[in-house]
């Protein structure tokens, strides 16, 4: 249920109108917006007694939700959310580029790869310091050393941080040393996780589960939110589809139907979409044109001896290629890119 507050409502009436919902055993979300405010309602078992609410001085309008998102719906929140991430906007006119490896090897891999994105134009640096690898024989991350080269990462460059966060146990250590908390696609429905992300009031990057449909996805971004936390951002990183020729399928109508279901900002993944090197800048233009508010894309100085997804990380001179390729479209889209 969400509550339209008339135009000339005062702060203090919208504080009475709180209380009122909380008094009904309630949660009350005030949402300010720019002629009005609004306020969401949630933790309802059954319908409201909408009277009593109605009552209430400033009370313009009650709109019943039907979806069973809540928070992460338009209805309940009109305008694009913006995320505002240490300064990076993300939501807003700017396609912000998050650029890095796969996963944290070295200080040495960091630096190299950081200098060159930076120089490129991305504003964020991705890593994964904690890696959920299919096989457990296979590289797990450098961990706590990992977040550490991170932090330096952004001590030197000014990037932010993108990392992600495996398990409940080390998702408060991640949050120490990042900008963003990384949501991988095979913890979308860790719902313990998801909670404890959303406590830290950190901005997260939810990404969408292989099999997820998109009212899962937004479901999940629900319990983010609930803990308080408006600072979720969703990612496309394909599904699996029966095609072969691409190691995910890049759900690119994800997009617009995200943009148009929320107001949360989503951004797209061709590398781990694709996992072919070749398809990467492709899907980058096609996600700009859909819609996307920005991109995650794997880059490495030495794909060859990459610790993991080397097949699908962008050489330097790659990246360099794709960031001048969005500059152009950005162009003919009003918006701004590094
Ligand atoms: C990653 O970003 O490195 C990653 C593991 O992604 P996903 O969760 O989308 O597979
Ligand atoms: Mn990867």
């Amino acid at each position: 249920m969400l509550i339209v507050m008339a135009t000339k409502a005062t702060p203090k009436m919208v504080d009475e109108v709180c209380s009122v919902i909380e008094s009904m055993g309630l949660k009350a979300h005030p949402m300010p917006g720019a002629l009005r405010t609004a306020i969401g309602i949630t933790g309802n078992k059954s319908q409201v007694d909408s009277n009593i609410i109605l009552a209430q001085e400033g009370v313009r309008d009650i709109i019943h939700v039907t979806k069973p998102f809540k928070l992460v719906s338009r209805e309940f929140y009109p305008e694009n959310s913006i995320i505002d991430v240490d300064g990076v906007k993300i939501g807003g006119p700017e396609f912000v580029v998050m650029a890095g490896p796969c996963s944290v090897e070295s200080r040495e891999q960091c630096m190299i790869v950081a200098e060159h994105v930076h120089k490129a134009g991305a504003k964020i640096f991705r890593g994964g310091a904690f890696k959920p690898r299919t096989s457990p024989y296979s590289f797990q991350g450098l961990k706590e050393e990992g977040l550490k080269i991170l932090a330096e990462v952004r001590d030197k460059f000014g990037l932010k941080i993108v990392t992600e966060a495996v398990d409940t146990e080390t998702v408060n250590l991640v949050a120490d040393y990042s900008d963003i908390i990384q949501i991988g696609a095979r913890n979308m429905q860790n719902y313990s996780l998801l909670r404890k992300a959303g406590q830290t009031k950190k901005p997260v990057l939810l990404k969408r589960g292989m099999s997820a449909t998109l009212e899962e996805f937004l479901m999940a971004a629900e319990y983010i939110m609930a803990e308080d936390n408006p600072n979720v951002i969703l990612c496309e990183r394909g599904v699996r589809t029966f095609a072969d020729h691409t190691r995910n399928t890049l759900d690119l109508s994800a997009i617009p139907f995200v943009k148009r279901t929320s107001h949360l900002p989503i951004i797209s993944d061709p590398s781990h979409g694709t996992g072919v090197r070749h398809k990467v800048i492709p899907l980058s233009r096609a996600s700009m044109a859909v819609g996307a508010d920005g991109l995650i894309i794997e880059v490495h100085h030495d794909p060859a001896k990459a610790l993991s997804d080397g097949p699908q990380a962008l050489t330097p001179d790659m990246f360099d290629d794709l960031m001048n390729q969005m500059r152009s479209i950005a162009k003919v889209l009003d918006r701004e890119c590094g």
